[in-house]
């Protein structure tokens, strides 16, 4: 599965935990990350982190673009609730778009620890039918 994490300055910390806690795991997947949040996982953990754009540098559109084409299976974004942010228009859009497309997406920790145990679980089975389904209309336009 393709799995995106994102965290805002005040959550990263938490991101480093939960990377560190189910590296297990996510080292069984293909992730990918803003800038920054990627950079600091990696610094922390041996998982192998695709970097987008840092989140107000445009990372967040471009993970909101592999949900719209259908290349994102899950999105664990820890937002900070309680700081305004340049790019909260990108923020909105990406969960906007995780809503259009079906993409699994917690914005906290508490949910994102109950979808890295469904992804342990295989509760994620679904997500291989739905990309089929996608190359095969692509294949049709
Ligand atoms: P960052 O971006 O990982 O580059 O800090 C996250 C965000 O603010 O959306």
């Amino acid at each position: 599965m393709k799995i995106a994490l994102i965290a805002h300055d005040h959550k990263k910390s938490d991101m480093i935990q939960f990377a560190i806690a189910y590296a297990p795991i996510l080292m069984e997947h293909e992730l990918f990350a803003t800038g920054t949040t990627g950079t600091k996982i990696m610094e922390a953990t041996k998982l192998k982190v695709h970097r987008f754009q840092s989140g107000p540098l445009g990372g967040d559109q471009e993970i909101g673009a592999m949900v719209a084409n259908n290349k994102m299976d899950m999105v664990l974004f820890f937002r900070d609730p309680l700081t305004s942010q340049p790019h909260d228009p990108d923020i909105t859009a990406l969960i906007r778009l995780c809503d259009v497309y079906q993409v699994p997406l917690a914005t906290n920790l508490g949910t994102a620890e109950i979808l890295i145990k469904g992804l342990e679980r295989g509760d994620f089975g679904w997500r291989t039918i739905v990309q089929a389904e996608g190359e095969n209309s692509s294949n049709e336009a």
